[in-house]
Parts: C-alpha cells; structure tokens; sequence
C-alpha cells in the first residue's frame, strides 16, 4: 500500500507511481477514504527495487508491505484511522442502529413508511427495508424492484439514511442509481466474491457504506476479514463487519449467535462491527438480550428487525421483528451499555490477537 504525502496523488503523480509498479507486474488501485486516500498494490509487492524507487519519490510518505492475507483490512494497515460516517454518525465514535422491517411489502406501503417513522422517532440511525429477498423456497415471496420506490419514499419522508441488500449487479445497480445510502451483502452471498468485487468497484466514487454479514457456514474468522477486503481492495473502504449467527443453530434459536467474536474481529482489523441479533436468535422475544450482548461485547452498532404491526408483515417481519417501542427502550439501554463496555476494549486493542 502507498501513503501519500498529500492527501491524495495527483493525475501525474498516479500515473508515475503506475509505471513504476507495472513494470515489476503490479497495478495500482486506489482507495478513497473521508480525507485522503490511500493506494493499493495488487500483485507481489515484496520487490525491493519497486519499495525503493516508490519511496524515492518525493510526493509518497511511505509504502507498507503487509504479510497477510487481508492487509487492507489489518490492524496495521495504513488505513486503520479510517472511520464511516453515515446519518451523522462516525462509527466507533457512538452508538449506530440500523434499524426496519426485514422485507417491504409492496401490497402495503403504508406500514413501511409508518415503521419508517416510528424506527426514526426510537433512535435509529439509518432504516433497513429489504427489496429483494434471499429466500430459502424459491416458492417463498422473492422480493421486487416495486419496493425501492417505497424505500426511497420512507428516506424523504424522514430524512434518514435507507438500507438494502443486493444479491447480484442489477440489484446493485438498481439500488445505487436510486439513491440507497447504505448496501447490505447478506449471509449467503458473503463469499460471493464476483458481487464483493463489483460493489467495491460501483461505490468507489460514491463510498456508500457496506454492511457485509457473516455467512451462515462461515468458520475460521479470517474468512470473514478476507471477504471484506474484497470490497476494500476494489476501491470502498467503508466496510462494516456483521455477525449475525452461524449454522448449525442452537436449538430453539434461529442460528447460533456469534456475537462473541466482536472483540476478536476489533482486534484484528480496523472495520467497525455492527452486530444483527435479529437473524442471530430469530424470535422478537430473545432480540433485545442478543443485542444488548452484542454491546456488551463491543460492538459498534446493531441492525435489528423492526416492525409496527409484525404479524401482518411478510418475510422474518412476523417471527422477529421487535415493535419500535420496544427499540426505543432497547436503544436507550444499549446506548448506556455502550459507552460501558468501551472502557475494556482499550486493553485488547492494544495487543495482537493470538489466533
Ligand atoms: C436480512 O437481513 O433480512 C437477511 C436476509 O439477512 P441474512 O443475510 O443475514 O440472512
Ligand atoms: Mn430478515
């Protein structure tokens, strides 16, 4: 990776520094963050004549060789103060909620657009509505494009931020062009990684935050750093990691929460983690013990299921979508949890983990 000394690398001083690495089998691609920029190597970047011509020039800080498989995601990458903003929020500064109902139903706006309202007046900070859904059957409601209409609806009514998953590039393209402010990459598409590299190619210039959910086979943590390092190395370093249970379940849970490996993931990469309780356990009754764990464990933010009237929602909605009251209190509570909770992360995060 190549630090520049300004802020960000003029035309011609990209097009040098490109040479320079195409000569020894490299590309460069570089990766906006809030204030300056930083520039990827891809390819074997260990060549000790290309480290030293790059940090010959007098416009480059420093070029950082990384041995690990998700060098941009690492703790000690160049980008580790890079921070997200979205809703007038910095993640890993307050609290973030992202909170909806899991699919909007087409035949009922209303009820979004209400839920909308509602989760905004509880405290969130972005609101999630899902327009296409992954559905198990592919006899079960599939999600349609009519929705987004109704997304975008809920986002000038209230002036928040709105959420979506895409499971492919239409949908991605579909979502960005209307204005969705935040992706959603869901658990079965986390290793995906022909849609990983798309999104961080499509939301370069915009920076749209992604939120990329742990995949339900998932193991070995670094799996999960590797695929949102992806979307980083394709040019989005706004990514935010999303544990939301893995398989095989807990009995009587909907998956086995994985709550527990926020402070491992913290301290392996800079990205915020954003825990979902809500598909983690699967019933509204169990959600606010999950998320108020998942502060306790350090999170960052939480993405909960929400719902005005859940038995007459569609999709996980009547299972485990909470009513925005109870997300009101839940807020307030894991707000005071938070700030708490910070106080023990500042030792871990000053030493490497251990696996
Ligand atoms: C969802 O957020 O509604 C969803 C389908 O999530 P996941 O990909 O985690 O199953
Ligand atoms: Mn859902």
């Amino acid at each position: 990776m190549i630090i520049p000394r300004d802020p960000h690398f003029t035309a011609d001083q990209l097009a040098e520094v490109q040479a320079i690495v195409h000569e020894f089998g490299c590309t460069i691609t570089p990766i906006p963050g809030q204030t300056r920029s930083v520039y990827a190597i891809k390819g074997d970047e260990r060549h000790e004549l290309m480290i030293n011509r790059l940090e010959g020039l007098s416009y480059v800080s420093k070029v950082e060789t990384i041995q690990s498989p998700y060098k941009l995601m690492d703790m000690k990458s160049g980008l580790a103060g890079h921070r997200i903003q979205i809703g007038g929020k910095t993640l890993a500064q307050e609290l973030f909620v992202c909170a909806g109902q899991c699919t909007i139903d087409p035949k009922n706006p209303a009820f979004f657009i209400e839920t909308a309202h509602a989760v905004k007046e509880a405290g969130a900070d972005v609101i999630r509505g899902g327009v296409w859904k992954p559905r198990t059957s592919p006899h079960a409601y599939q999600g349609s494009s009519e929705a987004i209409h109704i997304l975008i609806r809920a986002r000038e009514e209230t002036g928040l931020p709105v959420n979506t998953e895409v499971m492919d590039e239409d949908q991605l393209r579909i979502a960005l062009d209307a204005g969705v402010d935040m992706i959603q990459v869901g658990a079965r598409n986390a290793l995906n990684y022909s849609l990983l590299k798309k999104i961080g190619e499509l939301t370069r210039d915009s920076g749209t935050p992604v939120l990329l959910k742990r995949g339900m086979h998932m193991g070995p943590i670094d799996e999960f750093i590797c695929a949102a390092e992806y979307i980083v190395a394709n040019g989005n370093p706004n990514v935010m990691f999303c544990p939301r249970g893995t398989l095989p379940n807990l009995d009587g849970y909907r998956n086995h929460p994985d709550e527990s490996i926020t402070p491992l993931l913290k301290q392996k990469s800079w990205a915020p983690v954003v825990v979902d309780p809500s598909h983690s356990v699967g019933r509204a009754i169990y959600v606010p013990h999950a998320a108020l764990s998942a502060v306790s464990y350090g999170a960052d933010g939480l993405v909960i299921e929400s719902h005005v009237d859940a038995k007459k929602g569609i999709g996980d909605d009547p299972k485990q979508a909470i009513h925005p009251d109870v997300l009101a209190n839940l807020i307030a509570d894991a707000r005071e949890i938070y700030s708490r909770a910070r106080r023990y992360s500042q030792a871990y995060l000053a030493q490497p983990a251990t696996v």
